[in-house]
């Protein structure tokens, strides 16, 4: 069986390093093992308007700020397909067939949905776009025959509404759709990094972030003002890891080598979470080090990126010429779909010869 990668992003904003480590990193992995015979990254421009119908011009602008994001952390054209979403029309085309086969009730039972319309207060005045969003993301996944979806914990439950569709469809209509697998980081701390403040999940809609392009200052002020363990007063008292952010980012983004480079009087992470465990070691020591780890994680990126930055033409060029080999494969599936629903009336001879065999017999 082939094995085709998809994942996006909506432009609302910058990339976080919640991105980085729930997704983001593990794609430009996966890319360089060269185990796919395809890989799609899709810019989710559509999904973005649906709850930024009244702002458009935010996500206009932010298309270019995430493409640079994917090239920053390794995102390679020539092996990567980089697409604008609302640019394949086919993708809303397959989305309008699969909501008949989505009941308002199931919609309503998604817990990722449930929790972002309350976090945008939308309470009786939900966009109905945005209310059947993951219908469209099955569109996404399924129209380029995806595999292999690696995605944060929070798209769990939009593979399993897709993987719904996918059986639903297939069992109507005939095997046609492929069934993805979700791919979840293999870390916890990476399945839903938390925000600088301690909330629950780093997200551009909640201010929360660091951002992947963010200069050596702004990371360093964020890590020092972030959410520890309140009740860690004196650098003596015994402190806790539950729910101290500080801790959570070193387990997503320390690497062994750091020890020896930035704190050699560690051995690693777990001598060092003991100790904080025990008493004796102070947040600010905690937070040096992970700012050490920060910066060295996100410089090469964020120079990167600056390369990048020099040819804003040639990027849109990319995004084009991704957009329109996406856009070809889409095609494919959509022709497959409509043709296992029978909606492929001019192409279809015996439909022909049966209607005009009923009235030539009379
Ligand atoms: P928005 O607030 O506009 O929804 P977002 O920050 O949630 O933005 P998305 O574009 O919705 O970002 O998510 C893109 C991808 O990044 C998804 O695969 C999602 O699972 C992953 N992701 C986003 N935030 C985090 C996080 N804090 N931890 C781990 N993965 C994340
Ligand atoms: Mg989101």
């Amino acid at each position: 069986m082939r094995k085709v990668m998809l994942t996006g992003d909506r432009p609302t904003g910058k990339l976080h390093v919640g991105h980085y480590v729930g997704s983001l990193r593990r794609r430009v992995e996966l890319q360089n093992t060269g185990d796919f015979d395809d890989i799609f990254i899709m810019i989710a421009d559509a999904q973005a308007l649906t709850d930024n119908a009244d702002n458009p011009e935010k996500v206009r602008q932010n298309i270019i700020e995430v493409a640079l994001d994917y090239l920053a952390c390794g995102l390679d054209p020539e092996k990567s397909t980089i697409l604008i979403q609302s640019q394949i029309p086919e993708l809303c085309e397959l989305s309008f067939y699969y909501m008949n086969l989505v009941t308002v009730s199931r919609l309503q039972r998604n817990p990722t949905v449930k929790s972002e319309i309350q976090m945008r207060n939308f309470e009786a005045s939900i966009p109905v776009g945005f209310f059947t969003y993951p219908i469209s993301q099955a569109a996404d996944i399924t129209a380029f025959k995806a595999t292999v979806v690696p995605v944060g914990e929070d798209q769990m439950p939009m593979l399993e509404q897709t993987k719904e569709i996918v059986h639903k469809f297939n069992s109507v209509y005939g095997e046609t759709l492929v069934e993805p697998k979700i791919l979840l980081p293999e870390n916890q701390a990476c399945m839903r990094l938390p925000g600088t403040d301690g909330k629950a999940k780093m997200s551009k809609s909640l201010g929360n972030c660091i951002y992947l392009s963010e200069e050596p200052e702004e990371i360093k002020k964020k890590v020092f003002s972030m959410f520890t363990d309140p009740n860690h007063i004196r650098i003596e008292d015994p402190g806790s890891l539950e729910g101290n952010t500080v801790f959570t980012y070193l387990d997503a983004f320390c690497r062994p080598e750091y020890f020896p480079e930035f704190l050699p009087e560690y051995e690693d992470l777990d001598e060092l979470k003991a100790h904080y465990q025990r008493g004796g070691l102070g947040d600010m020591k905690v937070k040096r080090f992970l700012n050490n780890v920060l910066q060295a994680e996100l410089e090469p990126i964020r120079n990167r990126r600056k390369e990048f930055q020099k040819d804003i033409p040639a990027v849109y060029e990319m995004l084009r010429k991704g957009t329109e080999k996406a856009e070809k494969v889409a095609a494919e599936t959509l022709r497959d779909v409509k043709a296992a629903m029978k909606i492929n009336y001019f192409d279809d001879e015996e439909l022909i010869r049966m209607q005009s065999a009923k009235y030539t017999e009379e």
